[in-house]
């Protein structure tokens, strides 16, 4: 129980700086978690860093907040910011998409200091991206990488258009129906000049050719082309996933309920 009670400290002092309180408010407020702790009622997870999914949890229960409209906009503060003029210790990284309405720290409620967010139309991957990500792995090492997509993606619709205007355009320079040539259209999509049908395309041109066919579907099969792509082209990824120093996992955001879906592949 003591130990408990001193692995928690950090954290509680971190809320109650959020949260005015005066001293008999806070006294009662760490009796009642006292209390519950002992009944075994309280979930440990939420407060827990030490582990990246202890952090995806807090992250996950930041954004149920956000959500919910109960966004607590944490270490936004001038103390917090100060705190963190001469050192960082993000515990994550996030991959996401460059859309004006999935700013990750605001959807996850999350503070000054916790996220190193890179953040392209898609999102897409190139050299700086994953130079920016190594990074945060080797130098700043967080725990954790969130690689998220989400609802209404203008990159997905844009390369849905330019799929469709390729298929239209090779159908008639080759006077064959789609059906003849589609399993071999990857070549040409990734000889495009186009980046957003090289990089995005290329997942919707995946999952339709595994029958998938909403934006919903190619916004999933997206995020799993670039979890793949992140490990097969980054060494340093694929070394701190054997070494147990980091996590992946993908996510879609639902701009629509506000809330983020844990995709499973
Ligand atoms: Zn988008």
């Amino acid at each position: 129980m003591v130990d408990q009670k001193s692995e928690n400290n950090p954290n509680d002092e971190l809320n109650l700086d959020d949260v005015p309180m005066d001293a008999a408010q806070a006294r009662d407020a760490t009796e009642a978690l006292a209390a519950e702790q002992e009944a075994g009622e309280i979930e440990q997870i939420a407060a827990d860093d030490s582990t990246a999914s202890g952090v995806w949890n807090r992250l996950l229960a930041g954004n149920r907040r956000f959500a919910e409209g109960k966004a607590e906009h944490p270490r936004q503060d001038p103390v917090s910011r100060e705190a963190l003029v001469d050192e960082q210790h993000p515990s994550t990284a996030v991959l996401s998409c460059a859309d004006s309405r999935v700013a990750p720290e605001i959807v996850f409620d999350a503070g000054l200091g916790e996220m190193f967010v890179t953040r392209t139309a898609g999102p897409m991957i190139d050299d700086a991206v994953l130079a920016t990500l190594e990074l945060a792995i080797t130098q700043l090492g967080v725990k954790l990488l969130v690689v998220m997509g989400h609802e209404n993606c203008a990159a997905i619709a844009e390369a849905c258009e330019e799929l469709d205007a390729l298929v239209e355009s090779t159908e008639s320079e080759s006077g064959q129906h789609a059906d003849a040539f589609m399993d071999d259209l990857d070549g040409i999509i990734a000889a495009s000049k186009s980046t957003i049908l090289r990089e995005v395309g290329m997942s919707i041109w995946q999952a339709r050719m595994a029958e998938l066919t909403t934006n919903e579907e190619y916004e999933q099969v997206h995020i799993a082309r670039l979890i793949e792509e992140l490990v097969t082209r980054s060494e340093v990824i694929r070394k701190a996933l054997a070494d147990e120093r980091l996590m992946i996992v993908g996510a879609r955001y639902r701009v629509s309920s506000g809330l983020v879906e844990v995709l499973s592949f």
